[in-house]
C-alpha cells in the first residue's frame, strides 16, 4: 500500500536519482512526447510510448545502471518503438490538418519521405535543435548520415517551395554549409566566411530563407496535446520505489551488518575454543549456526 509516508520516505531514499529524473522530466517530457507524436500521430499512443521510455529512464537512474547519458536513453527509447510501430502497414505519421498552413504540411511531407529512423534525426536536428552528435546517437546514424539528411531534406522542401520563383541559381558548394550552419553545426571560422559569401550572393541568400523556413515550418506545428499535461505525468511516474538488482541487493545487504559478522565471527571463535563438546543437532540448536538481522528489514544473514 502506498502511503504519504511511504512514498516519501522511499523518495528520501532515492533522492539524488529522483533529482536527475525529475530535472530531465521537467526539460524533455514535453518535447519528447512531441517527438512521438510527430512519428506516431496518435496523441494516446504516442504518449504511452513516451511514457514506457521515461519509466525505463527512471529506473535506471534509480538502479543506477545506466550507460549512456539519461536523454539519449530517452530519446532512443522513443525512436527505437516508434521505428517497430512504423514498419506495421498502414501505420503512419502526424499529418498536418489538410486546412492548414500548405508549408507545414510540405515540411511534414518531406520529412515522411524517409525511413522512420532518418526522420527522427531530421525532427530532431531540424525541429528540435539538438545538434547532429545527440541525433545520430538517438537514432543509431552517424554524425555525417545526419548532416547529409538534413541538407537533403531542405533541399527537397525548397525545391517545393521554389515553383514560379525567379531567384537566381545558388552556388552549390555552399549548399551543405547553409544547412549545417543553421543546424549550428558549422565552426566559426566557417559560418563567417559562409555568411561573408550569402551577403554578397542573391542565389545564396534565396537559398538561405527556403532552407529555414523548413525549421520554422516545422517547429510552427501545433501538436494535439493528451489529456493532461506531460510534464505533470511524467513526474507522477516515480513513486513507487523501485526494486534493487541482485548484485546490488545483495551488497546493500553486506555494507550494515559487516562489522557485526566480524564480530560474531570472533565469538564463535571463542566460543568454540570453550566448547570441546559439538551440540546436538537441529535448528536454533547448534552453536554452529549464527544469524544476523539486516538493519532495513527482514533479511536474515545465515552463516
Ligand atoms: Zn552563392
Amino acid at each position: 500500500m502506498l502511503t504519504a509516508d511511504s512514498v516519501a520516505a522511499a523518495n528520501e531514499e532515492v533522492g539524488p536519482a529522483l533529482e536527475i529524473y525529475q530535472d530531465l522530466a521537467r526539460a524533455h517530457a514535453q518535447p519528447l512526447y512531441e517527438l512521438a507524436v510527430l512519428l506516431l500521430e496518435q496523441p494516446d499512443i504516442a504518449w504511452r510510448v513516451s511514457e514506457d521510455a521515461l519509466r525505463r529512464t527512471w529506473n535506471s537512474i534509480a538502479k543506477d545502471d545506466l550507460f549512456v547519458e539519461p536523454e539519449e536513453m530517452l530519446y532512443r527509447a522513443v525512436v527505437r518503438e516508434a521505428a517497430r510501430r512504423l514498419s506495421h502497414p498502414g501505420s503512419r505519421g502526424y499529418q498536418p490538418p489538410t486546412t492548414g498552413d500548405e508549408r507545414h504540411i510540405d515540411a511534414m511531407g518531406v520529412a515522411e519521405r524517409f525511413v522512420p529512423d532518418q526522420r527522427a534525426a531530421v525532427l530532431l536536428s531540424v525541429r528540435m535543435g539538438t545538434g547532429y552528435r545527440f541525433a545520430a546517437t538517438v537514432t543509431g546514424l552517424n554524425e555525417g548520415r545526419v548532416r547529409d539528411l538534413c541538407f537533403a531534406a531542405r533541399r527537397e522542401y525548397s525545391e517545393s517551395q521554389r515553383h514560379g520563383s525567379s531567384a537566381p541559381p545558388a552556388c552549390p558548394n555552399q549548399l551543405p554549409l547553409i544547412s549545417a550552419r543553421l543546424d549550428g553545426e558549422l565552426a566559426n571560422q566557417e559560418a563567417v566566411a559562409l555568411d561573408a559569401h550569402v551577403a554578397g550572393c542573391d542565389g545564396c541568400t534565396a537559398a538561405w530563407s527556403l532552407y529555414e523556413d523548413f525549421g520554422t515550418a516545422l517547429k510552427e506545428i501545433r501538436l494535439p496535446l493528451p489529456e493532461r499535461d506531460p510534464v505533470e505525468r511524467a513526474l507522477e511516474l516515480p513513486i513507487v520505489r523501485p526494486q534493487a538488482t541482485g548484485g546490488r541487493r545483495l551488497m546493500q545487504l553486506a555494507k550494515g551488518p559487516a562489522f557485526m559478522v566480524v564480530l560474531l565471527l570472533a565469538g564463535l571463535y571463542v566460543f568454540r575454543l570453550f566448547t570441546p563438546v559439538p551440540v546436538e543437532t537441529g535448528v536454533g540448536r547448534t552453536p554452529d549456526l549464527i544469524y544476523a538481522r539486516a538493519r532495513e528489514g527482514n533479511e536474515t544473514l545465515v552463516l
